[in-house]
């Protein structure tokens, strides 16, 4: 299995979760890309979150919908975010 060169492997955003794509994937000062991360979490080489429970905030807000509570939303981000990499610096 070569997984070092998998480019077909899902990107994350190492924030916040959300599934990355080119067109929303952060950018560092000089204009690169931040694979890493989503422009939300990360731009301009700046870190956007310090705080799990404000990005949670921020994050379930746009989940709820009438199949998925804001009760299930902060549970599933509460179990999601640790596992990220920002989180567990
Ligand atoms: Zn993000």
């Amino acid at each position: 299995m070569n997984t070092k060169s998998d480019s077909s492997r899902e990107r994350r955003c190492q924030c916040c979760g959300m599934p990355l794509e080119d067109a929303i994937t952060g950018k560092n000062k000089d204009g690169t890309l931040n694979e890493d991360y989503c422009r939300w979490c990360y731009a301009d080489g700046t870190y956007t979150y310090n705080d799990m429970d404000e990005l949670i905030d921020v994050c379930v807000k746009h989940m709820v919908n009438e199949s998925f509570t804001e009760q299930q939303a902060r549970a599933y981000m509460k179990q999601l975010l640790p596992t990220l990499d920002y989180w567990k610096r």
